[in-house]
């Protein structure tokens, strides 16, 4: 009995060192979890730590560097104030001026720092200066001048103008193949049209056309749907037309020069005439037909070495386009079309030829171009394998009446030579049909004692 007690102890014993084992071990494995868990949270915090040390130490470095770069911004804030200053006064601007004051026109160059000087000295607003700007991107070409094209493209929309600028022109644009862009850039040429945005229209970066423009027929053309017009950048080109709310009376709203001008174009040719001094003559090649319509024409925009020469002195043609009827008249009357061939001079100076398309027999050059010619606004094509010469729609006979006018389109910059030719050459009545725009021509203007040239 007595070892019966003594084992059934022992037993109880036994059970409860199990018990008392058990629950010793299940507490050790429980500690060591936390402490697992906690040397994890530790490490974490470490790693946190050390890495919001790297952000700060990365911080002070950046606004190390930053402290560096301020003192030599605020001197050139100085300086800049100091040129303001300087200028403010006017005198600089009245010599540069009064340099210029000799020269019938100036090259974009000079208008862009003409420009830029005259804001700096006026502020912002100062018309004459956007004017110099608009000039100076009538007169420049992508491929040859890009810089001053976006010079002036930046100071108008930077003056709030409405004027878009190309994506090529924006610092964070890619910088590659100017070139090759602008053959592809039906704006590429500046034409006797002279529309600031023309570049907008091809822009890569898929802005909508900004022209909204109604057609030549007075409806709103396919460009500008509402849904197209809400992406519409701020700097938007107003639109004109020949008809209605923006047509050639109101042009002067937008395009000063249109309303103000006192030499501006078409004009209508009546003696009594100034005897010509001037020699005339055309040197056009044959080279790959590439056409466009850019809403308000049919334009061909012509490879280089083609030249027209005044006097001996070159200018290439860059592009030639139509107007229906002939912008200009004679003795009042205007004919079924002109064409107008536009011509760059080494220094910027425009000299447009007028070619009157008289109704008659079928014009075989003008058949080739209505074959190919866009019916919608767009950019341009290039039709595989068609070649065209421009010298195939000129007259044999180069006598002419000259003057010195202005773009016929906005923004209407003067400075324009024209010389139009007294043979005109046909065209079917069919023909002048075709064409896609009813009525694009700008009415007469006012010819403010300007002389009128005959040879
Ligand atoms: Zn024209």
């Amino acid at each position: 009995m007595k070892r019966t007690i003594v084992e059934v102890l022992l037993a109880l014993a036994l059970i409860g060192a199990g018990v008392f084992g058990w629950l010793s071990w299940k507490q050790a494995q429980t500690a060591k979890g936390q402490v697992t868990a906690l040397q994890a949270a530790s490490e974490e915090a470490a790693k946190a730590v050390s890495a919001s040390k790297a952000a700060t130490a990365a911080a002070e470095e950046q606004a190390a560097a930053l402290e560096e770069q301020l003192g030599p911004l605020q001197n050139k804030v100085k300086e800049l104030d100091a040129i303001k200053g300087a200028m403010s006064s006017g005198t600089t601007l009245a010599d540069l001026e009064a340099a210029y004051k000799t020269q019938k026109s100036l090259s974009a160059e000079r208008q862009v720092g003409l420009g830029a000087l005259r804001m700096l000295t006026k502020g912002g607003d100062d018309p004459a200066a956007l004017e110099a700007f608009r000039t100076a991107l009538q007169l420049t070409d992508l491929g040859s001048r890009k810089n001053t094209m976006c010079a002036a493209q930046t100071a108008l929309a930077a003056a709030g103008e409405k004027v878009t600028v190309m994506s090529e022109c924006l610092p964070q644009a890619a910088h590659g193949a100017p070139d090759a862009h602008a053959k592809d850039d039906k704006g590429a040429k500046p034409d006797a049209h002279g529309k600031p945005d023309a570049h907008a229209k091809d822009d890569k970066a898929g802005k909508p056309d900004a022209h909204g423009k109604p057609d030549a027929h007075g409806k709103d053309d396919k460009h500008a749907k509402p849904g197209d017009k809400k992406g519409a950048d701020a700097h938007a080109a107003p639109h004109w037309s020949y008809a209605g709310d923006m047509g050639p009376d109101r042009w002067g709203k937008e395009f000063p020069t249109c309303a103000k001008g006192k030499s501006q174009s078409p004009l209508d040719i009546v003696g009594p005439f100034v005897k010509a001094r001037t020699s005339l003559s055309a040197e056009y090649k044959e080279g790959p037909l590439k056409i466009l319509n850019n809403g308000h024409t049919i334009q061909v925009n012509v490879p280089p070495g083609s030249k027209l020469r005044v006097d001996a002195r070159p200018y290439d043609l860059l592009q030639f386009h139509f107007h229906r009827p002939s912008e200009e008249k004679i003795e009042g009357k205007p004919m079924s079309m002109v064409a107008h061939f536009v011509h760059k001079g080494a220094d910027g100076k425009l000299v447009v030829l007028g070619v009157l398309l008289k109704e008659g027999n079928e014009n075989p050059g003008i058949k080739t171009l209505w074959a190919n010619m866009p019916l919608e606004e767009g950019p341009e094509v290039s039709p595989e394998g068609v070649k065209f010469n421009p010298g195939s729609l000129l007259p044999r006979e180069f006598d002419f009446f000259s003057y010195e006018g202005s773009l016929t389109t906005p923004p209407c910059t003067e400075g324009v030579t024209f010389f139009i030719l007294k043979t005109t050459v046909n065209v079917a009545a069919a023909q002048v049909t075709q064409f896609p725009f009813k009525i694009n021509a700008r009415p007469v203007q006012a010819r403010n004692g300007r002389d009128i040239t005959m040879n």
